[in-house]
C-alpha cells in the first residue's frame, strides 16, 4: 500500500459512491461476518465497474477493489445477444405457428413491444390491380384513422417512400421533425418510427412499421433486429398469399371440374335411357321367332347391337369415372368364389373371342378360393381385362387366364394374351383416365378408362392390380386378392 494515505479515512482515498458503500458495508458487518464483495458502478469523469473485496479485521479493515468494467461490458454483451437471439427465436416460432398474417403480425408486435417500447405498427400491402398500397393489418391507432389512411400512393407519407425507394427510413424525434413525410405518425404522438420494405425473394410485397411514443430513437443493434424479423415476415406473407392464391385456383378448378362432371352425368343419364330401349327393342327384332328376318336384315340388326352394346359400355364407363372422382362408390363387399365368377365372365364374352377365333386356356386351382369382394364390380374387372386381351389381341391367338395362390393369404388372377403388348414406359400411363397408346397399326375401339376403373375398383376391395409386358409378344394383367378364410 503507499505510505502516501496510510492513516487517511476511506472517503479520502475512495470516490464518494464507493466510499458510502464501503461505510454502509462496514457498519453492517458483525463479528460473525469478517468479509463481504460488493459490486459497484461508478459514474463521474471515469465511469467504470468495481468489484471490492472487504475484510473485516481485529484492528481494521482490508479492502481491495479491482476494476470489473471489460467483464461487465463481456456480461452486458452477452445478455443483449441473448435477449436478440430469444426475440427471433420467439419471432421465428409466430411465423411458424401463426397462419393468418394478421395473427402473425399481432402477435410479433406484441413480443417487439417490450423490446423496443412499441405504441404502433402498420403493414402495408401492394394491391396490383390498384397500384397503391393498402393498410392490410395494424394495431395502435383507431379503427376510423386506419380507415382514412387505408391507401396510400407511392411516394406518400414514409410507407409510401419506403415503397417506392425499397429502403428502410428510420426517422427519430418526430415530435421535434419539419419533414413533411412523417407529419402523418407524428398525428399520433410517434417520436420514433422505423419503417421497412417487405421484399421476399427481390419482390416487393408491402412495407412494416414501427413507432414508439416512449423513445425519440431506436439502436443499431435494435434496427438489426427489426431488419432481420422484417425479412422473414416477407417471406412468410408471400408464402401465406401464393398458398391462398392457390387454394383459391383450386377451389375455381373444383367448381369447374364439378360442373364438368354435372354435365356429364346429365348427359350420360340422358343417353341411356333411349339406348336402352333401342337395345331393348333391336334384341327383340334379334330374338323374334314368328318373324323371320332376311339375312340382309339380321345383319342390319346384329349391327345395331354391336355399336348400341359399344355405346352403353362407353357412357356406363363416364359414369363410373364421375363417381370414382367424386368418390360417390361406397362399395359393399360380399364372399364370392372366385373360380365360379371367372367361368361365368369368360360366358359372357364368348361371342368376342369366337369372332376373332380367340383360343382360352384356364389355369385355375381347383380349391376355388373365396374373396371379400364386390361382385358386380368384381365381375366388371375379369370382363374389362378379358374384353382388353381380346381387343389387343390379333385373329387366331390365345388367353390364358390362370388363379393361383401367391402365398398363405393372397391369390393371383392373371389375364395373359400373346397380343401387340405394351411399352415399358407406356405401362404405368395406361391406368390413367383417357389414356390410350397411340397405335396407328391397330384401330381398336375404346376410350382409355377400363383400367382406370379396373385399378379403382380393385384398390377399394384391397387389392393390387400388375401389367408385365413384352412388345409385339403380349401382356399380362395381374390382380392380387387378400383370401377370405372358408368357415
Ligand atoms: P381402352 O381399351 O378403352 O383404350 P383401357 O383403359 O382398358 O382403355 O386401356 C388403356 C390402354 O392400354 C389401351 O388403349 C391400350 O393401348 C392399352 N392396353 C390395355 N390392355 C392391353 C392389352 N391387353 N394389350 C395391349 N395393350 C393394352
Amino acid at each position: 500500500m503507499n505510505s502516501s494515505i496510510l492513516g487517511e479515512s476511506i472517503s479520502t482515498i475512495f470516490p464518494d459512491e464507493l466510499a458510502d458503500v464501503i461505510h454502509e458495508t462496514l457498519e453492517k458487518q458483525t463479528g460473525d461476518i469478517n468479509e463481504s464483495t460488493l459490486e459497484l458502478y461508478i459514474k463521474g469523469d471515469y465511469p467504470r465497474w468495481v468489484k471490492c473485496y472487504i475484510y473485516l479485521s481485529f484492528d481494521g479493515a482490508t479492502i481491495i477493489t479491482r476494476d470489473i468494467t471489460a467483464k461487465k461490458q463481456v456480461e452486458e454483451n452477452i445478455k443483449e445477444k441473448h435477449e436478440k437471439l430469444v426475440l427471433l427465436a420467439e419471432a421465428a416460432n409466430h411465423l411458424i405457428f401463426k397462419n393468418e398474417p394478421k395473427e402473425i403480425l399481432d402477435s410479433l408486435f406484441e413480443e417487439l413491444s417490450d423490446y423496443l417500447d412499441l405504441d404502433v405498427y402498420f403493414n402495408y400491402i401492394i394491391d396490383h390491380q390498384e397500384n397503391k398500397l393498402r393498410l392490410l393489418n395494424y394495431q395502435g391507432i383507431p379503427e376510423n384513422t386506419a380507415k382514412e389512411i387505408e391507401w396510400l400512393d407511392y411516394g406518400e407519407a414514409v410507407c409510401g417512400c419506403v415503397a417506392r425507394d425499397r429502403e428502410r427510413i428510420m426517422a427519430e424525434n418526430i415530435n421535434i421533425s419539419e419533414d413533411p413525410r412523417v407529419q402523418l405518425v407524428s398525428g399520433f404522438g410517434i417520436k420514433a418510427y422505423v419503417c421497412h420494405p417487405l421484399i421476399s425473394y427481390g419482390k416487393l410485397i408491402g412495407t412494416l412499421s414501427f413507432g414508439s411514443s416512449k423513445r425519440s430513437s431506436f439502436s443499431n443493434e435494435e434496427l438489426d433486429s427489426v431488419f432481420t424479423i422484417c425479412n422473414q415476415v416477407a417471406i412468410t406473407l408471400e408464402r401465406y398469399f401464393l398458398i391462398s392464391e392457390l387454394k383459391k385456383k383450386r377451389q375455381e378448378a373444383e367448381k369447374a371440374n364439378k360442373a364438368k362432371s354435372d354435365f356429364l352425368l346429365m348427359v350420360s343419364h340422358e343417353l341411356r335411357t333411349p339406348l336402352n330401349s333401342i337395345l331393348g327393342y333391336t334384341q327383340i327384332l334379334e330374338d323374334n321367332n314368328q318373324e323371320t328376318l332376311s339375312e340382309y336384315q339380321m345383319d342390319k340388326v346384329k349391327k345395331i347391337l354391336k355399336s348400341s352394346r359399344h355405346l352403353l359400355r362407353v357412357i356406363n364407363e363416364i359414369l363410373d369415372l364421375i363417381k370414382i372422382e367424386e368418390q360417390t362408390i361406397q362399395l359393399s363387399l360380399q364372399r364370392v368364389k372366385i373360380n365360379t365368377m371367372i367361368q361365368e365372365c369368360l360366358q359372357i364374352v364368348q361371342t368376342e373371342l369366337s369372332q376373332k377365333n380367340i383360343t382360352v386356356k384356364v389355369d385355375l386351382d381347383s380349391r376355388d378360393f373365396q374373396v371379400h369382394v364386390n361382385r358386380e364390380r368384381m365381375n366388371q374387372v375379369i370382363i374389362n381385362l378379358l374384353t382388353n386381351a381380346i381387343k389387343y389381341s390379333l385373329e387366331d391367338g390365345e388367353i390364358t387366364i390362370r388363379l393361383g395362390l401367391v402365398n398363405d393369404y393372397d391369390i393371383k388372377i392373371s389375364v395373359i394374351d400373346d397380343g401387340i403388348g405394351i411399352p415399358t414406359e407406356e405401362q404405368q400411363r395406361i391406368f390413367e383416365p383417357f389414356y390410350r397408346i397411340p397405335n396407328v397399326d391397330y384401330n381398336v375401339e375404346g376410350m382409355g378408362l377400363g383400367l382406370t376403373i379396373v385399378k379403382n375398383y380393385i384398390e377399394q376391395m384391397k387389392g393390387i392390380v400388375k401389367v408385365e409386358s413384352i412388345l409385339n409378344k403380349g401382356s399380362k394383367f395381374s390382380i392380387i386378392l387378400p383370401i377370405y378364410p372358408n368357415d
